[in-house]
């Protein structure tokens, strides 16, 4: 162990660690962590569009002027070895990575958000057209940039100290082999490539394995994060990571560490592709507990899922009014059916969400019962009263209504809920109650609404009986408006 801190301590320079099933096997003689890898560079003119490969030339070049080693790191390189589309450009630099990614952005635009505390800056750009379509909707091309850099736990679980170091010492603090190679961009060096811990083998077997039997204990977002990459490439995790994290889930790591971090961890997986996989991998590896102790994740969730990945897609086409959804959102609301409202009440407590999301959650847990009982009543229920119950609700609440139920009229009305009823407006306003001798107030909604109620239910066409039908729910209210005007 000494021999290995000094070599992370850089005391040991020509010698490397040599680690086995995720255990120090040994030390090997260090003639350089880079070597050329032709391979990684051919895969790379096949997967990276020719203008990204332009700006990571330039980068390289701007580091060269900056004096500085930079690498391509993390995701990116993983992706490209894998021939998976990821434009995120992830690197680390030997240096100080806030200067450099301010000289970043003076070169190619976008907005920068540094992280003092932890050294690291992202800069933030407009998707380019000349990318394609992005990946997600709404998405953002992000460059991150960290300087090198070597972490102590103090205390297991605890955020690390961090200090600058050397390449090799920045892999070493890495989740997963898979994720702790680079690729040096420099100009006069662009191409070498290091991979101390194996993970192009790794990648190559479908493994996702750790660097070191502390791993977990350092950090125990790390389970998370296994199950993730895991699923998300069809990988399995390798037998010792796989007891280590059993072993860290019995000695119940995360009492210890900080819950946000687990919540953020936790939305990445809802934000995967099929988060169904990782979330019932999650449940074999009997992690859910630390989302809450009760939660069980039934087998009939899995439709759900799935229900819900189709009734999103149908409502990115189909629905009148989008609005943005948060998908993983609506995952998790189907992950913690069957918390109860107080119960769901300590997972809010515990995870800090937003307020919004607090909000959706909560209005998921009180209505959604009710709504999905009403909606697939049999019997004539009038639009406005779909309309009624829906329109209140966040949409991803509505959507994961619709998902969920197997009642065939409710799916129909909530489709014509968001095909129809959500997209239509009154022809009148505010001026045309004000013209009536009603001073402006909260009355002015409530009348709106009832001369909306009455169009959705095919009673009023034209402005004149918007008009017409508007009157009448003002003398109803108040009898003659005109006479009661100051
Ligand atoms: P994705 O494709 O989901 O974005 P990624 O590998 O790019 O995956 P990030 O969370 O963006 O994941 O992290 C970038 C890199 O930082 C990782 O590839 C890994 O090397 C390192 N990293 C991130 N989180 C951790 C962690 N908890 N412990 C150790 N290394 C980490």
């Amino acid at each position: 162990m000494r021999i290995l801190k000094d070599i992370m301590n850089n005391k040991g320079r020509g010698r490397v660690p040599v680690i086995k099933n995720g255990k120090l096997a040994g030390i090997g003689a260090r003639i350089d962590v880079l070597e050329k890898m032709p391979r990684i560079l051919s895969k790379m003119r096949a997967f990276v569009p020719k203008k990204l490969m332009r700006t990571i030339n330039a980068i390289g070049g701007y580091a060269d002027v900056a004096g500085i080693n930079a690498f391509l790191t993390g995701g990116f390189v993983r992706d490209i070895l894998l021939g998976v589309k990821n434009y995120d450009l992830d690197l680390v630099v030997e240096g100080d990575a806030i200067l450099f990614a301010k000289i970043l952005k003076e070169k190619l635009g976008g907005t920068l958000v540094v992280h003092r505390k932890f050294g690291t800056a992202t800069l933030v750009k407009k998707w380019p057209s000349w990318l394609g379509p992005s990946i997600h909707p709404d998405s953002e091309f992000k460059i991150d940039v960290a300087a090198a850099r070597k972490e102590k736990y103090e205390k297991p679980a605890t955020l690390p100290v961090v200090r600058a170091s050397s390449l090799e010492q920045d892999l070493y603090r890495r989740d997963f082999t898979i994720n702790a190679m680079a690729l040096k961009i420099n100009r006069s060096d662009f191409g070498s490539f290091a991979d101390c811990f194996g993970g192009m083998r790794d990648l190559e077997k479908g493994v996702i394995r750790i660097l070191h039997d502390k791993s977990f204990l350092d950090d125990p977002t790390r389970i998370f994060r296994a199950v993730r990459f895991e699923q998300r490439f069809g990988f399995r995790i390798e037998k010792h990571t796989e007891r280590l994290i059993q072993h860290a889930v019995k000695q119940e790591m995360f009492r210890r560490m900080e819950d946000q971090r687990i919540r953020e961890e936790l939305i990445l997986i809802l934000k995967e592709r099929h988060p169904e996989k990782a979330v019932y991998r999650m449940k074999q590896l009997h992690e859910l507990r630390f989302i809450h102790p009760d939660l069980i994740l039934k087998r009939s969730a899995k439709r759900t899922f799935r229900e819900a990945r189709k009734c999103l897609k149908w409502y990115r086409v189909a629905a009148v009014r989008k609005r943005k959804i948060d998908e993983w959102l609506i995952n998790f609301l189907i992950m913690i059916e069957n918390l109860d409202l107080y119960q769901t009440e300590e997972v809010l407590e515990k995870f800090i969400f937003t307020n919004n999301v607090a909000m959706q959650i909560r209005s998921y847990k009180e209505q959604e019962r009710l709504v999905r009982r009403r909606l697939s009543q049999g019997g004539k229920v009038s639009p406005s009263l779909v309309y009624r119950f829906l329109e209140p609700l966040p949409q991803e609440v509505t959507l994961c209504i619709m998902a969920k139920t197997g009642s065939g009229v409710a799916r129909r009305r909530i489709r014509k809920f968001f095909t129809e009823y959500n997209g239509i407006d009154l022809q009148i306003n505010g001026h045309d109650i004000k013209k009536e001798g009603i001073s402006p107030g909260p009355r002015y909604k409530e009348i709106l609404r009832k001369v909306l109620y009455e169009k959705l239910d095919g009673k009023l066409r034209t402005k004149k009986d918007e008009l017409k039908y508007m009157r009448k729910v003002i003398a109803s209210e108040c009898g003659n408006p005109r006479k009661q005007a100051p």
